[in-house]
């Protein structure tokens, strides 16, 4: 089985302040290993992302912007391209959050232009996908993970994401304190490798996969563990340096 190296963003979501902002990161950068044991990204608000970016300099934390618009540019009033994210030095871009899904309405095809737009313009996209409480109760899981991911992939082709990562993230596991089990979890992001493989192997043996929903430092481990769960997608948990910290560490296998 190839090594993936593990991934753990932490999506601040409508959440900061500049000061605010400058006491979390001193303190994550403070509290994190010279070489941690996983990727760390942090995702502030658009406006606070040169700012954040600034203070990252020379620290092994990259930073990604929460969203990212499915165009290059034009009359498109409020959005945010690709090509700026990357000018101003972000390395990832979440797309499909699931807020974005039922607060915005945004679509499967959206979701999958966004990511083409970000991996074309040299960003990392983090494509989120997860059902809702009730398509879970209906043992619609799979297929709407695989509906989401097709969708994607059917807009980019996965060549163009072979460097993305999926955040598996079940609707109902999002700040609600409720996490699926390692086991639940592991299933899910089994069966989107097997579904990615069907278009091409390698590249679904190379792809991250990390789970979101309610990650905290006291069942990161556990989930980290799974073989399919390459790291996580932190909402509330990454507001706090020490949990967030924590979590990171989970990665770290020893
Ligand atoms: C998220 O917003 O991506 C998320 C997983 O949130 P939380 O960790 O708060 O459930």
């Amino acid at each position: 089985m190839p090594q993936r190296r593990p991934f753990v963003a932490g999506n601040w979501k409508l959440n900061g302040s500049l000061a605010g902002n400058a006491g979390l990161l001193a303190a994550i950068v403070a509290g994190l290993p010279a070489t941690p044991p996983c990727d760390v990204v942090v995702c502030p608000a658009y406006v606070h992302l040169p700012d954040a970016i600034g203070r990252l300099a020379g620290a092994a934390i990259g930073v990604g912007a929460q969203d990212v618009a499915d165009v290059a540019g034009g009359a498109y009033t409020g959005e945010v391209s690709a090509t700026m994210l990357r000018e101003v030095g972000c390395r990832y871009a979440i797309v499909g959050h699931s807020e974005r899904r039922m607060l915005y309405g945004e679509t499967d095809a959206a979701v999958g232009r966004k990511a083409a737009a970000a991996a074309g313009a040299g960003l990392v996209p983090i494509v989120c996908v997860g059902e809702t409480l009730a398509e879970r109760d209906a043992g619609a899981t799979l297929a709407v993970v695989e509906r989401q991911l097709e969708a994607a992939v059917a807009v980019a082709g996965l060549a163009a994401l072979a460097d993305a990562v999926i955040a598996y993230e079940p609707v109902w596991a999002i700040g609600t304190g409720r996490t699926a089990t390692p086991a639940q979890a592991d299933e899910v992001h089994g069966a989107i490798r097997a579904m990615l493989a069907r278009h091409d192997a390698t590249i679904a043996g190379r792809l991250r996969i990390v789970y979101g929903g309610s990650v905290k430092a006291a069942n990161a481990r556990d989930l980290f563990a799974m073989a399919n769960i390459d790291g996580g997608l932190v909402g509330g948990a990454s507001l706090d340096a020490g949990e967030f910290l924590a979590i990171c560490g989970a990665a770290d296998p020893a």
